[in-house]
């Protein structure tokens, strides 16, 4: 089904958020490394240092370390784990601004044969792979070279680089909250809330916003609004949350436990979209965009996952079918004639 995703639009963007936002996380090595990445690419350049790379890398990693877990707890570190060094070497590293020796060996060692290997792959296995390669890693030791494919320039100078910039941070969000021990039970067994007045996904033991709904979302609908699926410019275009079906026809689903205020009813759109269509009932389009965009949340992993996967079972699916979201938005518009 994330075949299907990369169907919709098939290109090099579409397989950097397969590898972002939809693979499996037990560490967050792949956002540091993805945001080491765009940096470069970013620039314009076609190779870098595995040095130049680490160094981004280590210190983005080291900076999430202060706040919040970057492994499952399922995930005992050993010793010589990349992580059990950056812990280590965290404090000395954002002292001098940038890693120390140690912690810069640590994760050139570290990053040919973990992360940079597997960020190309799908769903944690060697099987698969996203369509698009954005890398290759060259050379040895010392002199080890990242190579910088056309595929990664078109991602990090496309008009969208600002979206994928913030959707990954989102999800680097996301997933660090749902390592945090206790937290992250909660994230995982109850999934996501979404304070309404703000926008912003909250984790509900410790009451914190993790991520903006835009961001935590718009990848998954290909950056493009809900309402005219034209491209949604992050700093460009004026971006609202839209409730698909409107928050006004609440009324009509009396009795019904039907929830309009839930992720899986609101979606980024043009703010100007979003005013002209006020109160009337989507379009057959904005519903098959929303299908589309929910059965795409259903490959990403916990917690996103989870709270859609609540949804389909409070209202009788099975929640682990594709094909689900068209069934129930279907029922939804059926019980608002
Ligand atoms: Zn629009």
């Amino acid at each position: 089904m994330s075949v299907e995703f990369f169907r919709e639009e098939p290109t090099a963007r579409s397989s950097w958020r397969l590898a972002v936002l939809m693979g499996v996380n037990v560490r967050t090595y792949k956002f540091a490394v993805g945001e080491a990445l765009l940096g470069a690419a970013g620039e314009g350049r076609t190779d870098i240092l595995l040095s130049e790379l680490a160094e981004p890398y280590a210190m983005s990693l080291v900076e999430h370390l202060a706040h919040a877990p970057q492994a499952s707890s399922k995930t005992a570190a050993g010793e010589l784990d990349f992580l059990t060094v950056a812990q280590q070497e965290a404090a000395e590293s954002v002292r001098q601004g940038s890693p120390t020796e140690k912690l810069l060996a640590a994760a050139m060692k570290s990053m040919p044969a973990m992360v940079m290997q597997k960020f190309h792959n799908l769903r944690g296995s060697g099987a698969s792979e996203v369509p698009h390669r954005f890398y290759e890693v060259t050379g040895a030791g010392q002199k080890r070279v990242v190579r910088l494919t056309e595929h990664l320039r078109a991602v990090a100078l496309s008009e969208q680089r600002e979206n994928l910039q913030t959707e990954l941070v989102a999800r680097w969000s996301i997933v660090e909250t749902s390592f945090a021990a206790g937290v992250g039970r909660s994230l995982i067994e109850e999934g996501i809330e979404v304070d309404l007045e703000t926008f912003r996904i909250t984790d509900k033991a410790r009451r914190r916003s993790v991520a903006g709904v835009t961001d935590a979302v718009i990848g998954f609908q290909h950056g493009r609004c809900i309402i005219c699926a034209e491209p949604l410019i992050a700093g460009v275009d004026a971006i609202a949350v839209d409730h698909v079906f409107p928050y006004s026809f609440k009324r009509l689903l009396r009795g019904s436990a039907i929830d309009l205020d839930a992720i899986w009813n609101l979606a980024p759109a043009h703010g100007a979209c979003n005013g002209q269509k006020s109160n009337q009932p989507p379009t057959e389009g904005q519903l098959t965009r929303l299908a589309l965009r929910n059965e795409a949340i259903m490959q990403s992993p916990h917690p996103l996952k989870k709270t859609l996967q609540l949804i389909l079972k409070r209202h009788g699916y099975t929640g682990g079918r594709v094909g689900e979201w068209w069934d129930f938005i279907q029922t939804v518009r059926n019980e608002l004639r």
